[in-house]
């Protein structure tokens, strides 16, 4: 029953094969027994589970229907769960509960998804590898001596292990789509106001979006279904209607202009992906799209220009967690300053203490100019070429990421070298665009993504090719060895 998506539980259920309680059953005892290897969750939550399955059932039973009515899921562990620990993978919320649940947990409830647990997450979603938290690494299914990317690697573990179909990530600068493409799933990162924010701990305001991990695209509409929409409790949510996704996979890619961005092949990128990706290219061009080389001449500066908007933003955001007002305080203050200092000196982890220091120097007032309004200036010219380039083609594609999966602890000695492996991910951040990573082969036995972009509002665009490319090739179907 493990090996079901989402689509196909939702059938199954429909059909009476099987009740979402036995389901949920069945994958809380495959938890128990095969989490201990990935250490993909921080909170179970069975009592919760069940509960909602039960309640699934009678709604079931009472005529009611719906992709996710019953269907299992978890939720990486910023999203704000009412009554659950809510941890953000920090030391400093370790004994948080919140007190509300967030726009995207309580629509999915509502929907009748069931929540398994909270999953781990690099600490405040900084990361590309899931070795930030402060529950300890998580293990690539593919490879337990390999990570499996971040900082939604605790969500991308479990699905890729068949813990469960699908589950919730959030996407700063590559962190659905990245762990996606290193685990063999498919990771939608939606465009920005697109599904609401509320509730969602915030890592840098202007960048995160919160979207599916799941095996297929199919799956992947389902998901964004019951997360997308207006929400007037979040500001930057946007009130646009929300479209059929799942009726939207069907479209034929017949005249589909693709095109492939030059930078995206220079140096950097393994010529395994390079080759990998070329032939997902050969695939679509099958299926009836017509590919074109483009270019995006600003993209080499997207690294610098993130890696100082990101922390600047964060330095802001994580200013709140001083040891008064929730959160972790150290024990026995002398003074004020005492009990702020060491609170957050004890609280927060090297990265995150990193990426503050970061932020806050480019936001002071002799750097704000040099630094901060500089790499707000280059994310513009950054937009402006996905807008020129949108002109001509109608989807982009390129790798996810430059390397497949690398070892555990071959990168914590140089951060800069973490931050490469987001080169492909974070401009969609900056310019708020849609992303998606589909399987599209191995590498040494480790999964490589593919990454589709898309206009502003074109999830529907994106899930069409991927599930047309999915109908087409297998690669979302391996299953790792073990699991
Ligand atoms: N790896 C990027 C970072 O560390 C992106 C993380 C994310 O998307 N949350 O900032």
């Amino acid at each position: 029953m493990h090996q079901l998506t989402l689509a196909e539980i939702a059938r199954g259920l429909a059909d009476k094969k099987f009740s979402s309680e036995e389901l949920t059953k069945v994958l809380l005892a495959r938890i128990a027994q095969l989490d201990p290897q990935l250490n993909s969750f921080i909170s179970l939550t069975e009592d919760l589970a069940l509960q909602q399955a039960k309640a699934a059932d009678v709604r079931r039973a009472n005529g009611e229907s719906g992709a996710l009515l019953g269907a299992p899921i978890a939720h990486k562990d910023l999203f704000c769960t009412l009554g659950i620990r809510t941890s953000c993978g920090s030391k400093m919320l370790d004994n948080f509960k919140a007190p509300y649940d967030a726009t995207v947990v309580a629509k999915l409830a509502a929907a009748g998804a069931v929540t398994l647990g909270k999953t781990n997450m690099d600490e405040f979603a900084m990361g590309s590898a899931n070795e930030s938290s402060y529950y300890g690494a998580v293990k690539n299914p593919w490879n337990l001596e390999h990570v499996p990317g971040g900082s939604s690697g605790g969500s991308a573990a479990a699905v890729a292990a068949r813990l469960l179909p699908a589950a919730t990530g959030t996407d700063t600068g590559g962190s659905i789509r990245q762990p996606a493409a290193l685990t063999n799933l498919t990771g939608l990162k939606p465009t920005y106001g697109r599904v609401s924010r509320w509730g969602m701990i915030a890592y840098a305001s202007s960048l995160d979006q919160g979207g599916p991990l799941a095996r297929t695209a199919e799956d992947c509409a389902i998901m964004l279904q019951g997360m997308a929409g207006f929400d007037p409790q979040d500001s930057t949510s946007i009130d646009e209607p929300v479209p059929d996704y799942s009726a939207s996979l069907n479209g034929s890619l017949k005249g589909l202009r693709i095109g492939v961005p030059k930078e995206y092949f220079s140096e950097g990128l393994d010529p395994r992906i390079a080759e990998l990706i070329h032939n997902s290219v050969k695939e679509l061009e099958k299926l009836g799209a017509v590919i074109k080389e483009i270019s995006l001449p600003n993209m080499q500066h997207a690294i610098p220009a993130y890696y100082v908007i990101a922390p600047a933003e964060a330095s802001s955001n994580l200013s709140r967690f001083d040891g008064v007002r929730f959160g972790y305080r150290c024990e026995n203050p002398k003074d004020l300053t005492d009990l702020y200092k060491r609170s957050r000196g004890e609280g927060f982890g090297t990265e995150v203490q990193r990426r503050i220091m970061v932020g806050a120097y480019a936001l002071s007032a002799g750097y704000y100019d040099a630094y901060y309004l500089k790499a707000q200036k280059i994310r513009r010219l950054i937009k402006n070429d996905f807008m020129a380039a949108f002109t001509e083609v109608d989807i982009i594609l390129g790798p996810t990421t430059p390397n497949p999966a690398w070892k555990i602890g071959t990168k914590n000695d140089d951060p800069v070298a973490a931050y490469l492996e987001d080169v492909y991910t974070i401009t969609a951040n900056l310019a708020g665009l849609p992303g998606l990573s589909m399987p599209a082969g191995f590498v040494d036995g480790l999964p490589v993504g593919v990454q589709l972009l898309a206009p502003y509002f074109q999830e529907g665009r994106l899930l069409n090719v991927a599930h047309q490319y999915q109908l087409n090739t297998d690669w979302h179907t391996r299953t790792p060895t073990g699991f």
